[in-house]
């Protein structure tokens, strides 16, 4: 069965699509956690950063990642999450970074 996040990128659940390439889509969290939250998923489903295979969709997730910040324009910094597994809060098994701005954020994080 289809995750969440591929019946997103083929348009069966509605979401803010902020960028796409042939490896990645990204579009706005549902739950955004700051002025600018994003998800940048692979086209690739796979479930988590345990399980990356040799070579694949992940490979060109920073690249993306730092077109969409330059894109959102934030110039003043961001970060990038992954979370991996129930201690980190995964809750969506396909790969994707969260991309957080605008606006201070502390470290280390909650
Ligand atoms: P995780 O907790 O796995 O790192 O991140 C999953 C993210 O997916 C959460 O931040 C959550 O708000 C977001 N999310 C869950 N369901 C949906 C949805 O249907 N649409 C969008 N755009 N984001 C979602």
């Amino acid at each position: 069965m289809a995750t969440l996040f591929t019946r997103i990128i083929n348009g069966e659940i509605p979401a803010e699509i902020v960028y796409q390439d042939e490896h990645c889509v990204a579009f706005k969290d549902i739950n955004p956690q700051a002025p600018v939250h994003i998800l940048i998923v692979t086209r690739q489903e796979i479930p988590g950063l345990a399980d990356l295979p040799e070579d694949g969709d992940h490979k060109f997730l920073l690249n993306a990642a730092k077109k969409i910040a330059e894109q959102m324009g934030l110039a003043g910094g961001y970060r990038l999450v992954i979370n991996q597994g129930l201690d980190a809060g995964q809750t969506v098994d396909h790969l994707h970074v969260h991309l957080l701005g605008g606006r201070p954020m502390n470290w280390p994080p909650g």
